[in-house]
């Protein structure tokens, strides 16, 4: 089996865990052994590294960059900084990522890169530097470019990454016009696109809204219907944690508690997101809230706390055998890429309890990166063309209604229906579709098979079936 023969030589066996949720739900599809080959294999593993001038001498960064399936083009997926990053880790990450698109129903393939740093432990210029080098490796060996392959913002990189490599890459391809388009999660005065910033968190919250909102499912778990009240642990306070806790608490739920990798706190009644995030930025650390009741020097005990909802949104590994018989959630929302280890899962199903899959649950970052790109291809901002004339056709018709009707709105009223939407608001208008109707396909294909135990399963059954269409399409597979 691929697995095994692929990873052999890692040290750790995420893309195995990847591959053995993929095994799972492959037979509940029907295509030819070959076929599934292919899709579960990492088509191009560039592994290379490049060194850095520090102080008086040299530093050599070991750097990665996979693209996992070419069945469609561009391939795309974010670049981890991390000192724990390595192979094994990528591979599995740009998997979930082909997984994540076709689920979702974005074209690309999926990849993901990696550079092995603690960017606490470098400056800002070395941090520059290493990302414009990691950008010039790419483009040497054509793994980067907007209709090749597009990275994007993940663990321990953001706006400031991205806009270097987009500069890099600009340069270095000059007169080429769709360059921006070599990258996603750019600042918005580098044409990135409004909410792409949020977009994984607020992703991660509908998703559980979603979910929570099935009545029938809900009174399986014992918990009524809806956000309202919930109690959450969220797990991470950086893009996604952060985002996914802003938004779940504009939903209705509370959030009890917060993991951080120094420790966790807990209060029954509620936490304010902000104060502890800037408790937490003035403190640098999440232990001392005065807001809290109960806290942990042990991280990892702040997620088997009371709650109804449980988001790990840090990094894989989380929840395995050793933790999950004390989590106390009903339900696990994968803000994380591979928070859940298969036998974690598979007793957590058992219990009767959701798992709301990291390829489904945080794909709300890559559906906005697609906006970002289609904006940096069209080279227009969403709305330019058309909100005026909106407003003007919403003008006409509400004065029209107005003098034939008699009645009069208030300047509220008027422009509530006036106004022609923003960037902003189509790019959340676009994100929160994409994610309510992929949770009702994967409900769907479960509810349809009832040997099919999880929604993870019932998403794998979705993507592995996408993709087999692709490659069929191409001619390869009759
Ligand atoms: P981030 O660097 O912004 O934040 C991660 C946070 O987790 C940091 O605050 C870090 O201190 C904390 N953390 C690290 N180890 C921890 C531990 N053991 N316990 C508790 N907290 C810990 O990263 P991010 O972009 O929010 O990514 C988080 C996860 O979400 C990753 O798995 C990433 O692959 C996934 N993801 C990110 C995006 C995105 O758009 N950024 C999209 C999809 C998936």
């Amino acid at each position: 089996m691929a697995k095994s023969t692929e990873t052999a030589h890692l040290e750790t066996n995420f893309f195995g865990d990847v591959c053995e949720f993929f095994d799972h739900a492959a037979q509940f599809t029907s295509h030819p052994e070959g076929l599934l080959d292919q899709i579960r294999s990492c088509n191009s593993v560039y592994r290379f590294r490049f060194p850095i001038r520090r102080g008086n001498g040299f530093e050599v960064i070991d750097a990665w960059r996979v693209e996992h399936s070419h069945h469609k083009s561009p391939t795309k997926g974010g670049i981890r900084y991390s000192d724990m990053v390595n192979e094994d880790e990528v591979m599995a990450l740009a998997a979930l990522m082909s997984y994540k698109c076709a689920i979702v129903n974005v074209p690309f393939g999926g990849a993901k890169g990696g550079i092995k740093i603690n960017p606490k432990n470098y400056t800002v210029a070395e941090l520059e530097n290493i990302t414009r080098r990691y950008t010039v490796e790419l483009i040497k060996k054509n793994f980067i470019g907007p209709g090749i392959d597009v990275p994007a913002p993940d663990y321990g990189s953001g706006e400031r990454e991205m806009s270097w490599i987009a500069d890099t890459y600009q340069t270095m391809n000059p007169g080429q016009l769709d360059a921006l388009g070599c990258v996603t999660g750019k600042p918005l005065a580098l044409h990135g696109i409004a909410g792409r910033r949020e977009a994984t968190g607020r992703g991660v919250a509908i998703s559980i809204r979603e979910c929570v909102d099935v009545a029938e499912d809900m009174i399986k778990l014992g918990l009524t219907p809806g956000l309202d009240g919930k109690k959450v642990i969220v797990q991470g306070l950086g893009n996604v944690g952060y985002h996914s806790a802003k938004y779940l608490i504009e939903f209705g739920a509370t959030v009890v508690g917060f993991c951080e990798y120094e420790g966790a706190i807990y209060n029954e009644n509620g936490l304010d997101l902000d104060d502890v995030f800037n408790h937490r930025k003035s403190t640098g650390s999440i232990l001392g809230f005065s807001g809290a009741q109960v806290e942990f020097t042990n991280s990892s005990e702040g997620l088997e706390q009371l709650c109804d909802i449980l988001v790990p949104a840090a990094l894989e590994n989380q929840i395995t055998e050793h933790n999950i018989g004390n989590i106390k959630a009903k339900i696990i929302a994968e803000g994380a890429n591979g928070p859940t280890t298969p036998a974690a899962a598979a007793a957590f199903i058992e219990r009767g309890c959701i798992i709301i899959p990291d390829m489904y649950c945080n794909a709300g970052g890559v559906t906005v990166s697609y906006f970002e790109w289609l904006k940096n291809l069209s080279h227009v901002a969403f709305g330019r063309m058309d909100k005026r004339y909106e407003e003007t056709a919403n003008r006409n018709l509400v004065n029209m209604v107005e003098k034939t009707t008699g009645v009069t709105l208030d300047s509220v009223q008027r422009n509530l229906i006036i106004k022609g939407a923003t960037e902003l608001e189509l790019v959340n208008s676009g994100l929160e579709d994409t994610m309510i109707r992929s949770y009702h396909e994967i409900r769907e294909i479960k509810m349809n098979n009832p040997k099919i135990d999880s929604l993870r399963t019932a998403a794998f059954v979705s993507s592995i079936d996408k993709i087999a269409v692709s490659y069929m399409n191409m001619g390869i597979w009759p």
